[in-house]
């Protein structure tokens, strides 16, 4: 038995894995694979195969793999100081320096940042603010939060409440009370539906339904409303044109807090610093994970903007210290390698890249995809795209779902040592790389899809 195979082996023995077949993984029938290294865009595995990384991890890895100078910066924090805690006031110099990078970067009258590990927990947080916010206003009856369809903000139980895809509810008994989930913003999906509106004319038609749903459960209930700029693991959509200037308007009208959660589109994924600029958004509230170390150390963030921070201010004045924290907030290594990180992509001018390479990218998946019998639509913006298979592109069809052709796209991908990400929801195939690919690679990469592609298509016509 090689190397590889006996640690996946023991690995089947004692690991529990996330978004896999538990079964099938435990008993030999689901592959596993050990990846031991990278560099740039590449990664590479137990046999010393090496892969393009078409998705940068799980839309993490902005600066690529292999950067000995994040590597540094941690090991240099951590033998001047690995941890303390934040609690009452405590800090370290790098929490300090990046929580000003960061409102920096963000603008927006952005006031505070509060440090997590990961993207659902900040979400989580953001529901305790939300709440606080509403209980020292002296609404306690505002509570609730407009999520969307399709959206993705975490797997816990409130974070994982606001995700609006099937999988994350089914069987947990989610969501929870109080959430809510309104149109998703696919005009791909729906136009068909909707006797072949104009995308402005969709925009509208989200926003209506918005405010019909805030309307029917009584604007003094609802709290807040949480969107990606660019909806993620719900498919890779780029809102329809004037969507979020659309939304916009309802929040304000009814006093609903728009937390986006730049998870994925935060550090330069849609080729602007934050998708909330990229689509003139006004959050109150920002959510930020990924991108912010480029996965060097796990730490996420929610950045307080100074509407909702005045109130929090004025609920210690009333109540006493805030009850919420976590052992690791503000860790010191995490913000070690997010300053290191956004070294990086300030130097190396990525977040221009994701633009501009990105823009190239688009080009080429259009040129090479639309017309191709498998697809339904290509789609994108800056660093991020999907493909979207359909049998009949005109008419908007979707393949019988036990046809699996989007599983069976991403596994073709991997025989052509491409990893591209078949998304939940649909025969979607999602490519997000690293923000450092060049011109070269990115053709590298449609070229292996578009192999990948053909192969399934032939097997099923
Ligand atoms: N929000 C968005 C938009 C995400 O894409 C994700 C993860 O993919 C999350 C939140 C949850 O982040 P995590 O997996 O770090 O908990």
């Amino acid at each position: 038995m090689s190397l590889h195979q006996d640690l996946i082996e023991r690995d089947r023995k004692v690991t529990f894995h996330a978004s896999t077949h538990l079964r099938d993984f435990a008993h030999g029938d689901a592959p596993g694979r050990v990846i031991t290294g990278g560099k740039g865009i590449n990664i590479v595995d137990k046999d010393g195969r090496e892969f393009i990384d078409g998705f940068a991890g799980l839309y993490c890895v902005n600066i690529g793999y292999g950067r000995t100078e994040v590597a540094e910066a941690i090991y240099k924090q951590a033998l001047e100081l690995s941890y303390y805690h934040t609690y009452v006031g405590h800090s370290n110099e790098p929490q300090i320096e990046l929580s000003e990078r960061v409102l920096k970067i963000a603008g927006l009258n952005m006031s505070k940042v509060y440090y997590g590990m990961s993207g659902s927990d900040a979400n989580e947080t953001q529901l305790k603010i939300v709440r606080y916010y509403n209980n020292v206003l002296g609404r306690p009856q505002k509570k609730k939060v407009i999520s969307r369809m399709r959206g993705y903000h975490g797997s816990g139980i409130a974070s994982g409440s606001l995700t609006g895809l099937k999988a994350f509810h089914d069987h947990f008994d989610l969501p929870i009370e109080t959430i809510r989930h309104t149109e998703a913003p696919h005009y791909y999906l729906r136009a068909a539906e909707q006797h072949g509106m104009t995308e402005r004319e969709f925009s509208a038609y989200c926003a209506d339904k918005l405010e019909a749903m805030i309307l029917e459960e009584g604007p003094d209930t609802v709290a807040a409303f949480i969107g990606e700029p660019v909806l993620g693991t719900g498919g890779i959509v780029p809102p329809p044109e004037g969507y979020w200037e659309a939304i916009q308007p309802v929040l304000d009208k009814y006093d609903v807090l728009l937390i986006a959660d730049e998870v994925v589109c935060g550090f330069g994924r849609t080729g602007s610093d934050f998708g909330s600029h990229h689509y003139n958004m006004q959050p109150d509230l920002i959510t930020i994970a990924k991108g912010l170390t480029s996965a060097y150390q796990p730490l996420s963030g929610v950045i307080v903007g100074d509407k909702v921070w005045k109130v929090l201010e004025q609920g210690t004045g009333e109540f006493g210290p805030i009850g919420h924290g976590w052992t690791y907030s503000g860790h010191a290594l995490g913000c070690a390698a997010g300053l290191a990180n956004l070294d990086i992509i300030e130097r190396e001018n990525l977040v221009g890249n994701a633009a501009e390479t990105g823009g190239y990218f688009q080009q080429q998946l259009k040129a090479t995809f639309e017309g191709h019998p498998l697809l339904g639509d290509v789609r994108g913006v800056g660093l991020m795209a999907a493909l979207e298979f359909s049998p009949d592109a005109k008419q908007r069809l979707h393949f019988d779902p036990a046809l699996k052709v989007g599983p069976r796209v991403a596994a073709a991908a991997m025989e052509e040592n491409l990893i591209a990400r078949a998304m939940p929801q649909g025969d979607i195939l999602g490519f997000a790389p690293p923000l450092t690919i060049n011109r070269g690679e990115v053709d590298e990469m449609i070229g292996r899809a578009k192999r990948a592609i053909d192969r399934v298509t032939d097997e099923l016509v």
